[in-house]
């Protein structure tokens, strides 16, 4: 096109500015350089940095890496738990174009092994704790050749270089060049825990996480501020916090790092202490700190608004933090693969017309898509699913945050013809546009030919005063094919009967979703993220019937 002064015009203006994550730490440091950072850390002690002096230690990390061969596109791994350490070593690895690959220590140690040796990890930064755990790895990892502790270890290494965070970065400059580099090079790997197969690497690009930045920032998603004090109890190392450890510093607000004590008391002492604001978490650990709060009496004064995802918030949860303790849920939906956020169940002016428990209804829902990401439902022939709150259908996403293909594995295709990533879950979609995940597709039941929701029978159990988790498997039925089996964790000291429980699902759920088979288990096994372990939970009951019969 020629322009009126015969320039020929097809870019913009506007300033070259690559969407690196570096710039947000920067930012903090810059804007909000005295607001703190609090960590508690693995003695239960408090220690309190700002984001001037982790921009500084993370610039003097980016150095150290430098000095010692780390260049750009290698990955340098981190195992642990949620502090300032950790922070710094995020950016200070990202901040030079290097990988930073979080490590699960709740994950199977063949998993780990298998992780490491896939990455191609060679350095490890990891919290003085889980040095037993690398002693246990690491001779299985040949290609790790240094382990640099944020404190001191318990153990020694035998065979690989160790050393303390400190001294790495005594007398290092603070003066970096950061986001040096084109803005789609890779930021950080996250290996999803892998139902089946193996895990599978999401390789995030610095653009993919700084969009992201912007979508969990507007205030339909996460709506934080620089007046709120943010406690991601959601490990960095579950798809980045969900997105808190970058909105945080893009925001300049006091951010909590709770560290490994993630219990009931402990969370509830740190939320007080810390005075915070919002925090997230999945479902089970504030099931902990529910049931703290139910028997100390205790109250929430700061806290307002908590996020839940990573599995589905029981309606009866979402009432009594509102109810009791005055704290809105956000409910969201996301994966791994999303980085994580996919949809929020913030209310819309339509809401305004509903009655309280229908608000309820709408907020338990897993929810909207904010922009920068869009959904479809299509069924199993690939036929597009009406979007009327009935008809369920594979849930399928796109977007600049979504994954395209797996690190080291980009050969396969998991995209549809058209872009679209196959969530693997199973859901309908209202006329207000309101997600509801049924079911990851390999846990809903099919019987006689129809799919019967786990989610929502385990949400309407979890509501009965005696129940403390409960978990829906599908079991081999020769006339259905599948039934469901519901499993109970009673409270401490509670008691209830199989007839009360299936009572108490009457009239909630059509009669015949109504489990034939309710069972009282000791324990119900969580996953290396908190969730329900479906996985482990039918080979356990395969177990059972196997010995039995
Ligand atoms: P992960 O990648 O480990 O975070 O797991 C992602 C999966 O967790 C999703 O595909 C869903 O099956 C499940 N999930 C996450 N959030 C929710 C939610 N709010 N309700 C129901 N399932 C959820």
């Amino acid at each position: 096109m020629q322009a009126n002064n015969q320039t020929v015009v097809s870019h913009g203006l506007m300033q070259q500015w690559p969407l690196t994550v570096d710039k947000l730490l920067t930012h903090a440091a810059r804007w909000h350089g005295h607001r703190e950072i609090v960590s508690r850390i693995h003695d239960g002690s408090i220690e309190r940095c700002t984001y001037e002096l982790t921009y500084r230690r993370a610039r003097q990390l980016s150095n150290a890496l430098l000095g010692n061969g780390v260049q750009l596109g290698d990955r340098v791994a981190t195992l642990a738990m949620n502090s300032a350490a950790h922070l710094q070593t995020w950016y200070g690895i990202m901040g030079i174009g290097a990988i930073c690959h979080t490590l699960n220590p709740r994950l199977f140690e063949e998993q780990l092994v298998y992780i490491i040796n896939h990455a191609g990890d060679r350095w490890i930064f990891s919290d003085g704790a889980f040095a037993p755990l690398l002693a246990r790895l690491l001779p299985k990892c040949s290609l790790v050749k240094r382990v640099t502790f944020f404190s001191a270890p318990q153990i020694n290494l035998p065979g690989v270089r160790t050393d303390l965070l400190d001294d790495l970065l005594a007398g290092q400059s603070d003066d970096c060049r950061w986001g040096d580099f084109d803005e789609q090079t890779a930021a950080g790997l996250c290996y999803t825990s892998g139902t089946t197969g193996d895990p599978k690497g999401v390789l995030y690009s610095h653009r993919s996480n700084l969009l992201h930045t912007f979508i969990t920032m507007s205030a339909d998603v996460f709506g934080i501020s620089t007046r709120d004090v943010v406690m991601p109890v959601v490990p960095m190392f579950h798809a980045n916090a969900w997105g808190l450890a970058f909105s945080a510093p893009a925001v300049g607000c006091k951010l909590v790092l709770p560290g490994p004590l993630l219990d009931g008391a402990s969370l509830h002492k740190l939320l007080e202490q810390e005075q915070v604001t919002l925090s997230g978490a999945v479902p089970t650990l504030w099931q902990g700190l529910l049931q703290h709060l139910t028997a100390t009496r205790g109250r929430l004064t700061s806290l307002q608004r908590v996020l839940i995802g990573g599995a589905a918030c029981p309606p009866t949860m979402i009432r009594q933090f509102q109810e009791e303790f005055g704290v809105a849920v956000i409910h969201a939906w996301g994966m791994t693969e999303m980085s994580p956020i996919g949809t929020v169940a913030a209310l819309v002016p339509e809401s305004a017309t509903l009655n309280e428990d229908q608000r309820l209804t709408q907020r338990a829902k897993q929810g909207r898509v904010p922009f920068g990401i869009d959904m479809r439902l299509r069924d199993d022939a690939g036929a597009p699913v009406p979007h009327d709150g009935r008809a369920q259908g594979h849930l399928q996403v796109c977007g600049p945050a979504v994954a395209r293909a797996y690190y080291a594995r980009d050969a396969e295709n998991i995209l549809d013809t058209d872009g679209c990533f196959d969530t693997g879950d199973i859901g309908s979609i209202d006329e207000l546009g309101y997600l509801r995940i049924t079911d990851r597709a390999k846990d809903v039941i099919k019987s006689g030919g129809e799919w019967i929701s786990s989610i929502e029978i385990e949400n309407i159990a979890v509501a009965h005063p005696a129940v403390a988790l409960a978990a829906v498997i599908g079991v081999a039925s020769e006339q259905w094919s599948e039934r469901p089996l519901l499993l109970i964790k009673l409270r401490p000291g509670a008691h209830a009967t199989s007839d009360e429980i299936r009572e108490f699902l009457e009239g909630k759920i059509a009669r015949w979703w109504i489990p034939e088979r309710v069972e009282f288990v000791d324990d119900i096994p969580l996953g290396a993220t908190g969730k329900i372990d479906k996985k482990l939970l039918r080979k356990q009951i395969a177990t059972v019937a196997r010995d039995a019969g």
